[in-house]
């Protein structure tokens, strides 16, 4: 069964409806440094952490939502 997603606009849609946008990250000090590494090291944890989804199939909108990656579980 694939991942359902819920979208505020379309409800719960399958995954494959959406890009997935990777990992939001707080932008701490703007600097190169901390800019390399919030674009190409993700923090990549075990559990709930806030992503970017876009709905490309639907309502061709972002989504920011938690979800926990030991389980998949979307909030
Ligand atoms: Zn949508």
């Amino acid at each position: 069964m694939a991942l359902k997603v819920p979208c505020p606009n379309c409800g719960w849609r399958p995954s494959t409806e959406f890009a997935w946008g990777g990992e939001l990250r707080a932008i701490d000090a703007p600097d190169a440094e901390s800019d390399f590494a919030r674009v190409f090291l993700p923090a990549n944890v075990a559990g709930p952490q806030e992503e970017r989804w876009f709905h490309l199939l639907g309502c061709r909108r972002w989504l920011t939502m938690t979800r926990d990656t030991t389980t998949n579980e979307l909030g």
